[in-house]
């Protein structure tokens, strides 16, 4: 099939050229994102490939549809950047992928979690000034603390089975569906406000959804143990970030580490160091010494790509040959308000 594959850096081509080779799509490589200015470059391709921050909203669907696009494959899991109750209503298949790699977000997220706890950035640019000085680097061990993980789902349980069974933690956890594995370890299911409030740490691995949205806010960090530590590697809508600076500023909030953030879209995947950043809430995050951010790259992995590209490219063969499409976000996902 022809697909307009939007968003693509290098990796992405790279990943995707070469599961490509089993399937012989005909793809269209585009730098641009997906939005109503660029939509236009989809016309006469069956389907679209796009990533997390593309618009996938009513009007660039119509616009779509009216060019022929039957598919949007994401090579991403979430799918809170797509109208789903449009693309059903003009007959547009929308896939994602499930789960590519569920260890190369976990395993990013106690990286970041470990990074912010025990300083580790700051000792680097320290050392790499010849400044072997500790003051200011002292952590706090990980082993006996209690981490609250919100979602544990594929990745979240992860999460959730190393802070326990691996580093000793109390662990707490919130989902709609608990775990019986992770309660066999000794993880504690707890209402969200419980676990928001008992918690010295909280990992946040839940979907975005309207229940969801700044679940971090500033009721939340009122509540929140002094000093609480948020790491962030889901969506960056579920924290309010005025909240979160105020937090930082009133030092309720001892340490936050985000892969993701809530106006990410005008910012990440791509190289900005040559402009003048106008996100002045960003640019405010970056300024505590208790804030480690990363570009949205805890999926970033080998595995995750190679997993990514073959994951979709099977969709729109699956798609094409009119098969069923296992990987299908199941229109029960539309939100009732919508
Ligand atoms: P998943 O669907 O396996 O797990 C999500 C879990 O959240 C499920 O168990 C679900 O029941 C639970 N949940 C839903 N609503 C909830 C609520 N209101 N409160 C508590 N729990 C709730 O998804 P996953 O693969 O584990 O991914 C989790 C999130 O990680 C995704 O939604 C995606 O946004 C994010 N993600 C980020 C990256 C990255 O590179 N930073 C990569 C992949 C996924």
């Amino acid at each position: 099939m022809r697909i307009a594959v939007f968003n693509t850096k290098p990796y992405d081509r790279r990943f995707l050229d070469q599961a490509n080779a089993a399937f012989g799509h005909d793809l269209h490589f585009l730098e641009p994102r997906l939005e109503p200015g660029t939509v236009s470059l989809a016309a006469g391709h069956g389907a679209v490939c796009v990533f997390v921050n593309d618009i996938v909203d009513a009007a660039v669907l119509e616009t779509l549809a009216a060019g022929g696009t039957r598919l949007v494959a994401l090579r991403c899991a979430g799918f809170n950047n797509v109208d789903l109750a449009a693309a059903l209503r003009l007959g547009i298949d929308v896939v994602r992928v499930p789960a590519y790699s569920p260890h190369a977000v976990a395993e990013f997220t106690i990286g970041l979690l470990l990074a912010v706890d025990r300083h580790i950035p700051r000792a680097w640019a320290r050392v790499r000034d010849n400044n072997f000085a500790l003051d200011g680097l002292i952590g706090r061990n990980l082993h006996g603390r209690t981490v609250g993980v919100v979602g544990t789902g594929k990745i979240g349980a992860l999460v959730a089975r190393s802070l326990r069974a691996g580093f000793g933690c109390e662990v707490l956890a919130s989902d709609l569906y608990p775990d019986p594995a992770l309660e066999a370890l000794g993880v504690r299911y707890v209402p969200r406000d419980t676990l928001l409030r008992e918690a010295e740490i909280v990992t946040l691995h839940c979907p975005l959804t309207p229940d969801t949205r700044h679940l971090i806010d500033t009721a939340a960090i009122a509540a929140a143990r002094d000093g609480l530590v948020v790491v962030n590697t889901s969506r960056g809508a579920l924290i309010d970030t005025a909240a979160l600076i105020e937090g930082l500023k009133s030092r309720k909030i001892g340490a936050v580490a985000l892969d993701v953030y809530e106006q990410e879209a005008d910012l990440f995947f791509e190289d900005l160091s040559n402009e003048i950043v106008s996100d002045d809430q960003f640019q405010r995050l970056l300024t505590f010494p208790n804030v480690l951010v990363t570009g949205h790259q805890a999926f970033l992995t080998e595995e995750a790509l190679a997993a990514i590209a073959q994951t979709t490219l099977r969709s729109v063969a699956d798609a094409e040959a009119g098969r069923m499409l296992a990987n299908r976000v199941d229109s029960g996902w539309i939100a009732p308000s919508k």
